[in-house]
């Protein structure tokens, strides 16, 4: 099951950031992703919720950000989205080209509570 393996990677990168801020608690995880990932956003938030029984980020939601994969025309550089034209370039109609984004994955930013109660006490 890929998204386990997944969220097991991703437990360690938000326990390490949780640990360098110092929050006590993780209550939120945004995540990039490439479209060419094939991630089921489902199985990754239960693959997550698995994992992290008894650490800093137990019960954290995962929120997505999807980015589309992207290929650059090896003719024009122009840059199109994959899924709507292949590798076939809708500007100057060259077949071929590279794909610049669509394999990313990785952590934006993670939202916590450095206190365990999380009252809003600022002094
Ligand atoms: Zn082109």
């Amino acid at each position: 099951m890929h998204e386990l393996a997944l969220a097991q990677n991703l437990l360690k990168i938000v326990c390490q950031a949780a640990q360098e801020n110092g929050l006590l608690k993780v209550t939120g995880i945004c995540i990039v992703c490439g479209e060419m990932m094939g991630i089921v956003p489902d199985a990754l938030q239960f693959g997550f919720e698995v994992s992290s029984v008894s650490t800093v980020a137990q019960g954290a939601k995962l929120e997505y950000k999807e980015l589309p994969a992207l290929i650059k025309c090896n003719s024009c550089q122009h840059q199109y989205h994959w899924k709507t034209y292949g590798y076939s370039c809708p500007q100057c109609f060259h077949l071929g080209g590279e794909m610049v984004q669509g394999y990313e994955f990785y952590v934006d930013y993670i939202e916590g509570d450095e206190k365990e109660d999380g009252n809003n006490d600022t002094s």
